[in-house]
C-alpha cells in the first residue's frame, strides 16, 4: 500500500523559515514530508545582524555571513529554490503561486516573510545614495559607496541598527550624523540611560540631532543624495541609511486573508499557528508575539525570536508538542567601546502595563577597580514595588558589560526578586568582576529599599 507523503512549503529562506525546516526535517523523514523552502533573493541562511560589521570591515570576507548553502539543505531532503517568490497563497486550494509559474501545494504552510524597514515618506527617499540595511545586497551597495569616495554618512533612526552604522561608518573615516525625530537614541531605553549613550556618541565624534524629523532628502541635478533637511537644518550627505527600524513583512498573508493582529504581525498561538488558519504557520519578523511578563501582543523584530519561533513550528510540524514562550525584548548593541543593553519593561512600558514599579540605577566598574581595563558600568533595575519582583534591566558600561544582561533576563525570566538575586552564587575574580558583580550590587539597593 502506497504511503502519501505530506509536503511543508516554506516562504522566507533565512532564521525562522529555515528554523522550521530544519526541525520538522529532524522529526520527520522525507518519506513522511516532502519540505520545499521559496526564498525570493539570492541566497538563503544569511546573517543580516552581521552586515553592518561587513560594512566596517571587522568582517571582511561577505561569505561569513553565510551560515547554511541551498546544496547543504538539499542534502538534509530540503529542497531550496532560491530567486522564486511567493506571489500568492491560495488558502481554500491549500496552494502558493510562485513567481517562475509554478504552484507548490501543501499540507502544512510557514509563512517566514521577515521584516519591512520603516521608510519615512518624505520627498527624495528613493534617490541614489540612500540605502537601507536589510538584505546583503544593501551591505554590497554602501561598501561599493564608501569605496567610491562617499565622505560624509547621515544616518536617520537610533536604534541599534542606526548606533551600529554610525560606529561602522566613522570607524570607515566618514563623518557621521545621527538625524533623529526622538530626543535621544535607543529609544528602547529610559532617559538617564539613553543620555549616558548619547554623550558617549558624541565623545567619539559622531554628531547626534536629536529631535529632528527628516523632511526631504536632498539630490543634486544628477539625482544623486546631497543632504538631508530636517527643520532645523540641512546636512550634508553623500550617503543616507535608513536605521528607522523594522515592521512586519505581511503582504502576502494579507491578500491571502491570514488574521493579522494588533501589531501588525501575524496572528499567532503560542504553537506558532495561524489563529484564522491552523494549516498555517508563521514566526519571525513578519509575526505577532507576546510579552511574557505583560502577556500583551508584541512585535520584536529580532534574530534570537526568528529562530526560536521557527523551531517551535518546526516541533509542531514534527508532530512534537511545543510552545513558544514569549519575549522579554533582550537586545544588546554597542557604540565604540560602549555597551548597551536593555531587557524586560522599561519604565515607560511598566507605567503602561500598570505596575506599580521603582527604579534604581548603580555605578560600578566591568572589573576589580585595580585591574588593567576596569571601566564604568551603570545598571539600572527596575522593580515591582512591595513584592520587589524584577521586570526589567539595562545596562550600559565600558567593554565587558553587555552579556551582564543575560544574568538579568534569566532572573527575571525565572521571576526572582532583587533580593533573590542579589543573594545569587554570581561568579567573582579580578579580571572579570569587582567582587560584588555590578548586578549584584544594583539588586541589593533594588532589594534593600523594599526590605529596609
Ligand atoms: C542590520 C541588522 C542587524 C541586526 N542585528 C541583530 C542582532 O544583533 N540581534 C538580533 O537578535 N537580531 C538582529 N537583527 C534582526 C534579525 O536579523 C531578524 O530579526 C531576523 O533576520 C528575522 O528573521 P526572519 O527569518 O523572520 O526574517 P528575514 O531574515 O528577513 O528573512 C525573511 C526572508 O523571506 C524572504 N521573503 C520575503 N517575502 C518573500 C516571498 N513572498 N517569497 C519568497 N521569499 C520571501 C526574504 O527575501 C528573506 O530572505 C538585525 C537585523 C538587521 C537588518
Amino acid at each position: 500500500m502506497a504511503v502519501s507523503t505530506d509536503r511543508l512549503v516554506v516562504i522566507g529562506g533565512d532564521a525562522a523559515g529555515l528554523s522550521a525546516a530544519a526541525q520538522a526535517r529532524r522529526l520527520r523523514p522525507a518519506e513522511d514530508l516532502e519540505i520545499v523552502v521559496l526564498e525570493q533573493g539570492p541566497e538563503i541562511s544569511y546573517s543580516a545582524c552581521g552586515i553592518p560589521y561587513w560594512i566596517g570591515g571587522q568582517v571582511p570576507d561577505r561569505d561569513a555571513l553565510l551560515a547554511r548553502t541551498p546544496a547543504q539543505f538539499e542534502a538534509d531532503d530540503i529542497t531550496v529554490h532560491t530567486h522564486v517568490r511567493a506571489e500568492e497563497i491560495d488558502l481554500s486550494a491549500g496552494e502558493v503561486r510562485a513567481s517562475d509559474g509554478r504552484r507548490f501545494g501543501y499540507d502544512d504552510l510557514m509563512v517566514a516573510t521577515g521584516g519591512r524597514p520603516f521608510r519615512p515618506r518624505v520627498p527624495g527617499l528613493d534617490a541614489e545614495g540612500v540605502f537601507g540595511v536589510h538584505r546583503l545586497a544593501d551591505g554590497a551597495d554602501i561598501r561599493a559607496a564608501i569605496a567610491a569616495g562617499a565622505r560624509r554618512a547621515v544616518v536617520l533612526g537610533g536604534g541599534y541598527i542606526g548606533l551600529e552604522m554610525a560606529e561602522v561608518l566613522q570607524a570607515r573615516g566618514l563623518s557621521v550624523t545621527v538625524v533623529l525625530a526622538d530626543p535621544l537614541p535607543m529609544a528602547q531605553l529610559d532617559r538617564d540611560m539613553a543620555e549616558r549613550v548619547c554623550k558617549a556618541m558624541g565623545d567619539i565624534g559622531i554628531d547626534v540631532q536629536p529631535e529632528q524629523p527628516v523632511r526631504e532628502i536632498e539630490t543634486g541635478a544628477d539625482g544623486v543624495v546631497r543632504a538631508v533637511r530636517t527643520d532645523a537644518g540641512s546636512y550634508d550627505a553623500d550617503l543616507v541609511v535608513l536605521g528607522l527600524g523594522m515592521g512586519p513583512e505581511t503582504e502576502l498573508a494579507r491578500e491571502a486573508g491570514l488574521q493579522i493582529g494588533v501589531t501588525g504581525g501575524i496572528d499567532v498561538a503560542h504553537t506558532q499557528r495561524s489563529r484564522s488558519h491552523p494549516e498555517v504557520f508563521a514566526a519571525g519578523d513578519c509575526a505577532q508575539t507576546f510579552h511574557r511578563i505583560t502577556g500583551e501582543a508584541a512585535h520584536v523584530a529580532l534574530g534570537t525570536h526568528a529562530n526560536k519561533q521557527g523551531r517551535v513550528a518546526g516541533s509542531v510540524i514534527g508532530r512534537r508538542p511545543a510552545r513558544f514562550a514569549g519575549v522579554l525584548g533582550t537586545a544588546a548593541t554597542k557604540v565604540g567601546d560602549l555597551e548597551i543593553a536593555r531587557t524586560g519593561l522599561c519604565t515607560t512600558q511598566a507605567e503602561e502595563a500598570g505596575f506599580d514599579h521603582r527604579s534604581e540605577t548603580i555605578e560600578a566598574t566591568t572589573r576589580a577597580g585595580y585591574y588593567p581595563g576596569a571601566e564604568a558600568i551603570a545598571v539600572k533595575l527596575i522593580t515591582e514595588r512591595g513584592s520587589g519582583l524584577l521586570i526589567g534591566a539595562q545596562l550600559v558600561g565600558g567593554p565587558g558589560s553587555a552579556k551582564r544582561i543575560d544574568v538579568l533576563a534569566t532572573a527575571i525570566w525565572a521571576g526572582m526578586t532583587a533580593e533573590e538575586l542579589a543573594g545569587s552564587d554570581l561568579s567573582y575574580a579580578p579580571p572579570f568582576s569587582p567582587t560584588y558583580d555590578p548586578v549584584a550590587v544594583a539588586a541589593r539597593v533594588s532589594s534593600r529599599i523594599e526590605t529596609g
